[in-house]
Protein backbone atom coordinates (compact mmCIF):
# COMPACT_ATOMS: atom_id res chain seq x y z
CA UNK A 1 0.00 0.00 0.00
CA UNK A 2 1.47 3.69 -0.98
CA UNK A 3 2.11 5.65 1.78
CA UNK A 4 -0.26 8.31 0.66
CA UNK A 5 -2.95 5.58 1.09
CA UNK A 6 -1.62 4.41 4.63
CA UNK A 7 -1.79 8.26 5.84
CA UNK A 8 -5.21 8.42 5.11
CA UNK A 9 -6.63 5.24 7.62
CA UNK A 10 -4.10 6.62 10.09
CA UNK A 11 -6.51 8.23 12.28
CA UNK A 12 -8.62 5.00 11.91
CA UNK A 13 -5.93 2.97 13.03
CA UNK A 14 -4.44 5.72 15.50
CA UNK A 15 -8.07 5.10 16.90
CA UNK A 16 -8.28 1.28 17.24
CA UNK A 17 -5.01 1.21 19.10
CA UNK A 18 -5.83 4.35 21.37
CA UNK A 19 -4.56 3.74 25.22
CA UNK A 20 -8.42 4.82 25.97
CA UNK A 21 -10.99 1.62 25.75
CA UNK A 22 -14.32 2.50 24.89
CA UNK A 23 -15.55 2.24 28.09
CA UNK A 24 -13.50 5.47 28.97
CA UNK A 25 -14.80 8.82 28.79
CA UNK A 26 -11.97 10.63 27.37
CA UNK A 27 -11.48 14.39 29.35
CA UNK A 28 -9.27 17.13 28.74
CA UNK A 29 -7.29 17.43 32.29
CA UNK A 30 -6.89 14.53 35.12
CA UNK A 31 -5.18 15.41 38.00
CA UNK A 32 -4.35 12.03 39.79
CA UNK A 33 -2.90 10.73 43.33
CA UNK A 34 -3.45 13.95 44.57
CA UNK A 35 -4.86 14.40 48.11
CA UNK A 36 -8.20 16.25 47.59
CA UNK A 37 -9.83 18.78 50.07
CA UNK A 38 -12.67 19.39 47.78
CA UNK A 39 -13.95 22.04 50.49
CA UNK A 40 -17.29 20.89 49.63
CA UNK A 41 -20.50 21.21 52.49
CA UNK A 42 -19.06 18.35 54.30
CA UNK A 43 -15.51 19.42 53.58
CA UNK A 44 -15.01 15.41 52.10
CA UNK A 45 -11.50 14.41 51.52
CA UNK A 46 -9.59 12.14 48.95
CA UNK A 47 -6.44 11.06 50.37
CA UNK A 48 -5.68 9.68 47.29
CA UNK A 49 -8.27 11.19 45.02
CA UNK A 50 -8.59 12.18 40.94
CA UNK A 51 -9.99 15.28 39.57
CA UNK A 52 -11.50 14.77 35.81
CA UNK A 53 -12.17 18.04 33.50
CA UNK A 54 -13.94 18.56 30.57
CA UNK A 55 -14.05 22.10 29.00
CA UNK A 56 -13.93 24.60 31.68
CA UNK A 57 -16.26 22.23 34.37
CA UNK A 58 -15.09 19.71 36.94
CA UNK A 59 -16.88 16.16 35.49
CA UNK A 60 -15.76 13.67 38.18
CA UNK A 61 -13.81 14.13 41.97
CA UNK A 62 -13.19 11.22 44.09
CA UNK A 63 -11.17 8.28 45.02
CA UNK A 64 -8.50 7.13 42.93
CA UNK A 65 -10.31 3.79 42.47
CA UNK A 66 -12.32 5.41 39.71
CA UNK A 67 -10.11 7.02 37.99
CA UNK A 68 -9.69 4.12 35.55
CA UNK A 69 -13.31 5.13 34.19
CA UNK A 70 -11.44 8.29 32.59
CA UNK A 71 -8.51 8.98 29.88
CA UNK A 72 -7.24 12.44 29.49
CA UNK A 73 -5.52 14.43 27.06
CA UNK A 74 -3.43 15.95 29.52
CA UNK A 75 -2.68 14.23 32.72
CA UNK A 76 -0.85 15.42 35.95
CA UNK A 77 0.08 12.96 38.10
CA UNK A 78 0.45 14.39 41.72
CA UNK A 79 2.13 12.06 43.58
CA UNK A 80 0.22 13.24 46.97
CA UNK A 81 0.45 16.81 46.32
CA UNK A 82 -2.58 18.54 47.84
CA UNK A 83 -5.28 19.65 45.46
CA UNK A 84 -7.91 22.11 46.65
CA UNK A 85 -10.13 25.01 45.02
CA UNK A 86 -8.41 28.35 43.83
CA UNK A 87 -8.00 31.06 46.91
CA UNK A 88 -10.77 33.86 46.46
CA UNK A 89 -9.02 37.06 47.47
CA UNK A 90 -11.68 39.41 48.06
CA UNK A 91 -10.06 43.08 47.91
CA UNK A 92 -7.65 44.33 46.36
CA UNK A 93 -6.15 47.10 44.32
CA UNK A 94 -4.23 45.17 42.26
CA UNK A 95 -2.53 47.67 39.89
CA UNK A 96 -0.64 49.44 43.11
CA UNK A 97 1.53 46.77 43.10
CA UNK A 98 3.79 49.31 41.21
CA UNK A 99 3.65 51.27 44.22
CA UNK A 100 4.68 48.78 46.39
CA UNK A 101 7.37 49.40 49.27
CA UNK A 102 6.23 53.21 49.25
CA UNK A 103 5.18 55.10 52.52
CA UNK A 104 4.92 52.05 54.65
CA UNK A 105 5.06 53.66 58.07
CA UNK A 106 3.55 57.77 56.55
CA UNK A 107 0.32 58.22 59.11
CA UNK A 108 -2.48 59.70 57.24
CA UNK A 109 -1.42 57.69 54.29
CA UNK A 110 -4.47 57.33 52.08
CA UNK A 111 -5.10 61.58 52.18
CA UNK A 112 -0.97 62.47 52.44
CA UNK A 113 0.49 60.23 50.41
CA UNK A 114 -1.28 57.52 48.18
CA UNK A 115 -4.09 60.08 46.54
CA UNK A 116 -1.03 62.74 45.55
CA UNK A 117 0.87 59.88 44.28
CA UNK A 118 -1.75 58.48 42.04
CA UNK A 119 -2.75 62.08 40.63
CA UNK A 120 0.93 62.29 39.27
CA UNK A 121 1.20 58.19 38.12
CA UNK A 122 -2.23 56.53 37.66
CA UNK A 123 -2.73 56.53 33.62
CA UNK A 124 -4.12 53.78 31.47
CA UNK A 125 -0.58 52.13 30.70
CA UNK A 126 0.19 52.19 34.41
CA UNK A 127 -3.13 50.35 35.31
CA UNK A 128 -2.31 47.61 32.89
CA UNK A 129 1.29 46.77 33.79
CA UNK A 130 0.32 46.92 37.33
CA UNK A 131 -2.27 44.65 36.86
CA UNK A 132 0.05 42.24 34.59
CA UNK A 133 2.16 42.13 37.83
CA UNK A 134 -0.19 41.82 40.49
CA UNK A 135 -2.24 38.83 38.38
CA UNK A 136 1.32 37.31 38.36
CA UNK A 137 2.14 37.62 41.92
CA UNK A 138 -1.53 36.03 42.31
CA UNK A 139 -1.86 33.28 40.25
CA UNK A 140 1.57 32.08 41.47
CA UNK A 141 0.20 32.21 45.07
CA UNK A 142 -2.72 30.58 44.63
CA UNK A 143 -5.49 32.86 43.60
CA UNK A 144 -7.79 32.47 41.19
CA UNK A 145 -10.51 34.84 41.89
CA UNK A 146 -9.95 38.09 42.95
CA UNK A 147 -12.15 40.97 43.62
CA UNK A 148 -10.60 44.40 42.77
CA UNK A 149 -11.27 48.35 42.92
CA UNK A 150 -9.54 50.76 41.15
CA UNK A 151 -9.51 53.24 38.05
CA UNK A 152 -9.36 52.12 34.25
CA UNK A 153 -10.99 48.57 35.30
CA UNK A 154 -11.39 48.07 31.55
CA UNK A 155 -7.16 47.99 31.76
CA UNK A 156 -7.21 45.32 34.89
CA UNK A 157 -9.62 43.64 32.38
CA UNK A 158 -7.52 43.37 29.56
CA UNK A 159 -4.75 41.70 32.00
CA UNK A 160 -7.22 39.47 33.24
CA UNK A 161 -8.03 38.42 29.80
CA UNK A 162 -4.61 38.14 28.95
CA UNK A 163 -3.34 36.01 32.18
CA UNK A 164 -6.71 33.50 32.74
CA UNK A 165 -7.56 34.52 36.21
CA UNK A 166 -11.04 35.05 37.53
CA UNK A 167 -12.12 38.76 38.40
CA UNK A 168 -14.60 40.89 39.64
CA UNK A 169 -13.40 43.99 38.76
CA UNK A 170 -14.89 46.93 40.38
CA UNK A 171 -14.56 50.63 38.53
CA UNK A 172 -14.26 53.28 40.83
CA UNK A 173 -16.38 56.40 41.74
CA UNK A 174 -15.01 58.69 44.21
CA UNK A 175 -16.06 62.51 44.86
CA UNK A 176 -12.37 63.53 44.00
CA UNK A 177 -11.32 64.19 40.20
CA UNK A 178 -9.45 61.24 39.03
CA UNK A 179 -7.85 60.44 35.56
CA UNK A 180 -10.02 58.26 34.29
CA UNK A 181 -13.15 60.71 35.42
CA UNK A 182 -13.41 64.09 36.76
CA UNK A 183 -16.51 64.21 38.42
CA UNK A 184 -18.62 61.00 39.73
CA UNK A 185 -20.89 61.53 37.26
CA UNK A 186 -18.11 60.57 34.60
CA UNK A 187 -16.90 58.00 37.00
CA UNK A 188 -20.94 56.23 37.36
CA UNK A 189 -20.70 56.78 32.98
CA UNK A 190 -17.64 55.23 32.81
CA UNK A 191 -18.22 51.87 35.38
CA UNK A 192 -22.13 51.63 33.05
CA UNK A 193 -20.00 51.52 29.67
CA UNK A 194 -17.71 48.93 31.45
CA UNK A 195 -20.14 46.98 32.48
CA UNK A 196 -22.04 46.63 29.57
CA UNK A 197 -19.08 45.95 27.37
CA UNK A 198 -17.86 43.14 29.99
CA UNK A 199 -21.04 41.70 31.44
CA UNK A 200 -21.17 38.67 29.42
CA UNK A 201 -17.24 37.46 29.36
CA UNK A 202 -16.61 34.05 30.88
CA UNK A 203 -14.05 34.63 33.65
CA UNK A 204 -14.97 38.71 34.53
CA UNK A 205 -17.81 40.24 36.37
CA UNK A 206 -17.97 44.07 35.69
CA UNK A 207 -18.86 45.50 39.00
CA UNK A 208 -19.43 49.34 40.51
CA UNK A 209 -16.78 50.12 43.68
CA UNK A 210 -17.52 53.54 45.02
CA UNK A 211 -14.48 53.93 46.75
CA UNK A 212 -16.47 54.66 50.84
CA UNK A 213 -19.32 55.70 52.22
CA UNK A 214 -17.71 59.13 53.40
CA UNK A 215 -15.96 59.82 50.01
CA UNK A 216 -19.19 59.56 48.11
CA UNK A 217 -22.38 61.39 48.57
CA UNK A 218 -25.64 60.24 49.16
CA UNK A 219 -27.36 60.69 46.01
CA UNK A 220 -24.21 58.77 44.31
CA UNK A 221 -24.32 56.05 46.40
CA UNK A 222 -27.93 55.34 45.92
CA UNK A 223 -28.23 56.23 42.23
CA UNK A 224 -24.93 53.44 42.02
CA UNK A 225 -27.43 50.99 44.70
CA UNK A 226 -30.35 51.38 41.62
CA UNK A 227 -27.84 50.70 39.00
CA UNK A 228 -26.54 47.54 40.52
CA UNK A 229 -29.66 45.98 41.13
CA UNK A 230 -30.45 47.13 37.20
CA UNK A 231 -27.75 45.35 35.55
CA UNK A 232 -27.21 42.54 38.63
CA UNK A 233 -23.67 43.14 38.99
CA UNK A 234 -22.18 43.59 42.54
CA UNK A 235 -21.19 46.51 44.32
CA UNK A 236 -17.35 46.69 45.82
CA UNK A 237 -16.69 49.50 48.85
CA UNK A 238 -14.57 50.03 51.98
CA UNK A 239 -16.70 49.95 54.71
CA UNK A 240 -16.73 50.76 58.29
CA UNK A 241 -13.27 51.56 58.34
CA UNK A 242 -12.05 53.71 60.08
CA UNK A 243 -12.88 57.09 63.03
CA UNK A 244 -12.91 59.51 59.88
CA UNK A 245 -15.24 57.55 58.00
CA UNK A 246 -17.70 57.16 60.93
CA UNK A 247 -17.28 60.79 61.96
CA UNK A 248 -18.41 62.19 58.78
CA UNK A 249 -21.32 60.04 58.25
CA UNK A 250 -22.45 60.66 61.99
CA UNK A 251 -22.42 64.13 61.15
CA UNK A 252 -24.49 63.41 57.99
CA UNK A 253 -26.92 61.18 58.93
CA UNK A 254 -27.96 62.40 62.85
CA UNK A 255 -25.74 59.83 64.45
CA UNK A 256 -25.68 56.77 62.19
CA UNK A 257 -23.04 54.00 62.14
CA UNK A 258 -21.68 53.80 58.25
CA UNK A 259 -23.48 50.60 58.14
CA UNK A 260 -26.87 51.57 59.35
CA UNK A 261 -26.30 55.26 57.28
CA UNK A 262 -26.46 51.99 53.66
CA UNK A 263 -29.76 50.63 54.96
CA UNK A 264 -31.20 53.76 55.48
CA UNK A 265 -30.58 55.20 51.94
CA UNK A 266 -31.56 51.80 50.48
CA UNK A 267 -27.71 51.10 49.59
CA UNK A 268 -27.12 48.00 52.05
CA UNK A 269 -28.18 44.72 49.61
CA UNK A 270 -26.73 41.30 48.46
CA UNK A 271 -24.99 43.05 45.46
CA UNK A 272 -22.84 44.78 47.85
CA UNK A 273 -19.01 43.83 49.47
CA UNK A 274 -17.89 45.41 52.24
CA UNK A 275 -14.39 45.88 52.69
CA UNK A 276 -12.75 46.14 56.14
CA UNK A 277 -15.70 46.46 58.43
CA UNK A 278 -13.78 46.97 61.65
CA UNK A 279 -16.02 49.33 63.21
CA UNK A 280 -19.41 46.83 62.86
CA UNK A 281 -21.86 46.93 66.38
CA UNK A 282 -24.27 43.82 67.21
CA UNK A 283 -26.65 46.02 65.09
CA UNK A 284 -24.62 46.68 62.17
CA UNK A 285 -24.15 42.72 62.11
CA UNK A 286 -27.71 41.96 62.26
CA UNK A 287 -28.22 44.36 59.17
CA UNK A 288 -25.25 42.76 57.50
CA UNK A 289 -27.06 39.22 57.52
CA UNK A 290 -30.54 40.39 56.56
CA UNK A 291 -29.08 42.28 53.50
CA UNK A 292 -26.96 39.67 52.66
CA UNK A 293 -24.11 41.80 52.69
CA UNK A 294 -20.66 40.16 52.12
CA UNK A 295 -17.41 40.88 54.26
CA UNK A 296 -13.91 41.00 52.58
CA UNK A 297 -11.98 40.54 55.95
CA UNK A 298 -8.35 42.35 55.56
CA UNK A 299 -6.18 41.32 58.51
CA UNK A 300 -2.82 41.93 57.62
CA UNK A 301 -3.56 45.83 56.31
CA UNK A 302 -5.95 46.39 59.18
CA UNK A 303 -2.99 45.38 62.05
CA UNK A 304 -0.38 47.94 59.67
CA UNK A 305 -2.68 50.81 59.41
CA UNK A 306 -3.42 50.41 63.36
CA UNK A 307 -7.35 50.66 62.87
CA UNK A 308 -8.41 47.71 64.12
CA UNK A 309 -10.04 43.98 63.91
CA UNK A 310 -12.82 43.43 62.35
CA UNK A 311 -15.46 41.23 64.69
CA UNK A 312 -15.20 38.36 62.48
CA UNK A 313 -16.28 35.65 64.99
CA UNK A 314 -19.75 37.56 65.50
CA UNK A 315 -20.32 37.64 61.83
CA UNK A 316 -19.89 34.03 61.47
CA UNK A 317 -21.82 33.20 64.44
CA UNK A 318 -24.76 35.57 62.55
CA UNK A 319 -24.12 33.71 59.99
CA UNK A 320 -22.86 37.15 57.56
CA UNK A 321 -20.56 35.28 54.19
CA UNK A 322 -17.20 36.24 55.02
CA UNK A 323 -13.89 36.30 52.75
CA UNK A 324 -10.45 36.92 53.19
CA UNK A 325 -8.93 40.17 51.02
CA UNK A 326 -5.22 40.99 51.15
CA UNK A 327 -6.26 45.34 50.27
CA UNK A 328 -3.94 46.82 47.88
CA UNK A 329 0.09 46.32 47.65
CA UNK A 330 0.72 49.34 49.55
CA UNK A 331 -1.25 48.24 52.23
CA UNK A 332 -1.19 44.25 52.68
CA UNK A 333 1.77 44.43 51.23
CA UNK A 334 1.53 40.71 49.34
CA UNK A 335 -1.61 39.80 47.48
CA UNK A 336 -1.07 35.79 47.08
CA UNK A 337 -3.58 35.38 49.95
CA UNK A 338 -1.51 32.58 51.94
CA UNK A 339 0.28 35.71 54.07
CA UNK A 340 -3.00 36.25 55.27
CA UNK A 341 -3.96 33.05 56.65
CA UNK A 342 -1.76 32.86 59.54
CA UNK A 343 -2.02 36.46 60.20
CA UNK A 344 -6.26 36.58 60.74
CA UNK A 345 -5.47 33.05 62.74
CA UNK A 346 -3.39 34.36 65.38
CA UNK A 347 -4.92 37.72 65.60
CA UNK A 348 -8.10 36.72 66.54
CA UNK A 349 -7.07 34.22 69.35
CA UNK A 350 -4.84 37.24 70.42
CA UNK A 351 -7.66 39.54 70.20
CA UNK A 352 -10.16 37.09 71.83
CA UNK A 353 -7.42 35.67 74.25
CA UNK A 354 -8.47 32.23 73.74
CA UNK A 355 -6.00 29.64 71.17
CA UNK A 356 -9.08 27.58 70.61
CA UNK A 357 -10.74 30.06 67.89
CA UNK A 358 -10.46 30.67 64.30
CA UNK A 359 -9.32 26.84 63.97
CA UNK A 360 -6.87 26.44 60.62
CA UNK A 361 -10.07 24.96 58.54
CA UNK A 362 -12.40 27.88 59.22
CA UNK A 363 -9.49 29.97 57.44
CA UNK A 364 -9.18 27.75 54.50
CA UNK A 365 -12.82 27.59 54.07
CA UNK A 366 -13.41 31.19 54.03
CA UNK A 367 -10.25 31.86 51.58
CA UNK A 368 -12.26 29.27 49.34
CA UNK A 369 -16.75 28.94 49.72
CA UNK A 370 -16.82 32.31 52.07
CA UNK A 371 -14.85 34.22 49.17
CA UNK A 372 -17.46 32.56 46.53
CA UNK A 373 -20.54 33.56 48.66
CA UNK A 374 -18.94 36.67 49.50
CA UNK A 375 -18.83 37.57 45.47
CA UNK A 376 -22.48 35.63 44.72
CA UNK A 377 -20.40 33.43 43.17
CA UNK A 378 -20.59 29.92 44.98
CA UNK A 379 -22.64 28.10 42.05
CA UNK A 380 -19.15 28.27 39.70
CA UNK A 381 -16.31 28.28 42.12
CA UNK A 382 -15.26 27.37 45.68
CA UNK A 383 -15.42 24.24 46.09
CA UNK A 384 -14.08 21.25 44.13
CA UNK A 385 -17.90 19.30 42.87
CA UNK A 386 -19.03 17.98 39.42
CA UNK A 387 -20.51 20.87 37.75
CA UNK A 388 -18.55 23.50 39.06
CA UNK A 389 -15.91 25.72 37.08
CA UNK A 390 -12.24 23.87 37.35
CA UNK A 391 -10.26 26.73 39.12
CA UNK A 392 -7.92 24.20 40.84
CA UNK A 393 -4.38 24.68 42.76
CA UNK A 394 -1.90 22.14 43.74
CA UNK A 395 0.49 22.69 46.39
CA UNK A 396 3.97 20.88 46.58
CA UNK A 397 3.88 18.82 49.56
CA UNK A 398 7.74 17.82 49.07
CA UNK A 399 8.90 20.89 50.74
CA UNK A 400 10.18 20.80 54.46
CA UNK A 401 8.17 23.55 55.27
CA UNK A 402 5.24 21.52 54.08
CA UNK A 403 6.26 18.24 56.11
CA UNK A 404 5.13 16.40 57.90
CA UNK A 405 1.37 16.69 56.91
CA UNK A 406 -1.16 15.19 59.59
CA UNK A 407 -3.37 18.42 59.10
CA UNK A 408 -3.38 19.55 55.35
CA UNK A 409 -5.73 22.90 56.92
CA UNK A 410 -3.25 23.61 59.84
CA UNK A 411 -0.15 22.91 57.16
CA UNK A 412 -1.48 25.41 54.57
CA UNK A 413 -2.39 28.31 57.60
CA UNK A 414 0.93 27.90 59.20
CA UNK A 415 3.20 27.13 57.44
CA UNK A 416 2.29 27.04 53.45
CA UNK A 417 4.38 29.74 51.33
CA UNK A 418 2.88 31.35 48.53
CA UNK A 419 6.21 29.31 46.32
CA UNK A 420 4.54 25.68 47.06
CA UNK A 421 1.72 26.40 44.89
CA UNK A 422 2.92 24.14 42.12
CA UNK A 423 0.42 24.36 39.51
CA UNK A 424 -2.83 26.24 38.86
CA UNK A 425 -5.76 25.91 36.61
CA UNK A 426 -8.59 28.29 35.66
CA UNK A 427 -11.61 27.61 34.02
CA UNK A 428 -10.18 24.87 32.99
CA UNK A 429 -7.49 25.94 31.46
CA UNK A 430 -3.93 25.09 32.79
CA UNK A 431 -1.85 29.05 33.72
CA UNK A 432 0.53 27.70 36.06
CA UNK A 433 2.66 24.04 35.46
CA UNK A 434 5.72 23.16 37.70
CA UNK A 435 5.53 27.21 38.63
CA UNK A 436 5.95 28.40 34.79
CA UNK A 437 3.45 30.90 34.34
CA UNK A 438 2.25 29.53 30.42
CA UNK A 439 -0.12 32.76 30.07
CA UNK A 440 2.38 35.69 30.17
CA UNK A 441 5.92 36.48 30.40
CA UNK A 442 6.96 37.06 33.37
CA UNK A 443 10.56 38.35 33.67
CA UNK A 444 9.14 40.77 31.29
CA UNK A 445 6.56 42.14 32.60
CA UNK A 446 8.72 42.63 36.07
CA UNK A 447 11.51 44.29 33.74
CA UNK A 448 8.61 46.32 32.64
CA UNK A 449 7.82 47.12 36.83
CA UNK A 450 11.25 47.92 37.22
CA UNK A 451 11.50 50.48 34.17
CA UNK A 452 8.31 52.23 35.21
CA UNK A 453 9.52 52.52 39.40
CA UNK A 454 12.58 53.65 37.90
CA UNK A 455 10.35 57.19 36.99
CA UNK A 456 8.34 56.92 40.22
CA UNK A 457 11.88 57.36 41.98
CA UNK A 458 12.85 60.01 39.69
CA UNK A 459 9.87 62.17 40.11
CA UNK A 460 9.76 61.63 44.05
CA UNK A 461 13.51 62.55 44.78
CA UNK A 462 12.83 65.88 42.52
CA UNK A 463 9.75 66.69 44.76
CA UNK A 464 11.82 66.42 47.37
CA UNK A 465 9.70 63.49 48.63
CA UNK A 466 11.80 60.69 51.07
CA UNK A 467 11.49 56.62 49.02
CA UNK A 468 12.74 55.47 52.33
ZN1 LIG B 1 -8.89 48.77 49.81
Amino acid sequence: MPFKCLSLYFPIIALLFSSASFSEELVDIMLINGHVLTMDAKLTQYPQGFIAIKGNKIVAVGPQTQAKQFSAVETLDLDGDLVLPGFINTHTHVSMSLFRSLGDDVSDRLHGYIFPLEKEFVSREMVYLGAELGNLEMLKGGVTTYADMYYFEDEVAKAVDKIGLRAVLGQTVIKYPQADAKTPKEAIAYAEKFIKKYKSHARITPAFAPHGPYTNSTEDLQKIAELSLLYDVPVLTHLAESQKEQTTIAERSDGLSPIAYLESIGALNKNLVGAHVILANDNDITLLKKNRVGVAHNISANIKSAKGVAPVLDMLKQGVDVGLGTDGPMSGNTISLIDEFSQVAKIHKLWNKDRSVMPAVDIIKMATMGGAKVLNLEDKVGSLEIGKLADIIVFDTKSANMTPMYNPYSVLVYSAYATDVKHSIVDGKLLMKNREVLTANEQNVIKRAHEFSNKVKELLISQGKSIL
